[in-house]
């Protein structure tokens, strides 16, 4: 933080008659708030991404996190679209079940708003995957079709059909094709 930042949030804090910029509200929540539930929010989205996350108290050149000799941490999510990554204090450690690494990886570029890489990992998910709504008309039914060597998946809403070997393949196929992406 620079000198001016600085100067700039204890002036704030003087008006918000608070001690700590954390406490600094919009009148919902206040900054400490909000850091808690982002916390929160992000330990759940590894815990179900064990596979593609990782935690380290240091950074990959091999120092600690803002030379905090293990006040702070980083933990990352490998999404299909890229990493994304956050700083937590030390509290938060043992929210994050996922394995440890000596040191993080390295940083891929990725910036603040890289964030929607997040919202690639839900459909890239295999097994449970949700059917996307039809890209031509928008319904969210179909009807299955069963022949010798596939399965077709039909629009209820335009007739657009989809096939694959198997059942689920036909899901992967219907998904690829009719999601953007
Ligand atoms: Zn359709």
């Amino acid at each position: 933080m620079t000198d001016n930042e600085s100067a700039r949030i204890k002036a704030i804090c003087e008006i918000a008659n608070i001690d700590d910029i954390e406490d600094l509200s919009d009148g919902y929540h206040t900054y400490k708030e909000l850091y808690h539930q982002r916390a929160i929010l992000f330990a759940t989205i590894v815990n179900q991404n064990k596979g593609k996350s990782w935690k380290s108290w240091k950074h990959s050149d091999g120092k600690y996190c803002f030379d905090s000799n293990g006040e702070w941490f980083i933990v990352g999510i490998d999404t299909p679209e890229g990493s994304y990554t956050y700083h937590y204090s030390k509290e938060y450690w043992d929210y994050f079940h996922c394995k440890e690494l000596e040191y993080g990886k390295e940083w891929d570029g990725h910036t603040e708003k890289d964030v929607v890489r997040l919202l690639s990992l839900e459909q890239k998910t295999k097994g449970y995957t949700k059917f996307v709504p039809c890209r031509f008309c928008g319904s969210n039914r179909r009807t299955k079709w069963y022949s010798k060597n596939e399965i077709t998946l039909e629009c209820k809403g335009c007739g657009k059909k989809i096939s694959g070997r198997t059942g689920s393949e036909a899901k992967i196929n219907w998904n690829r094709l009719m999601g953007d992406f």
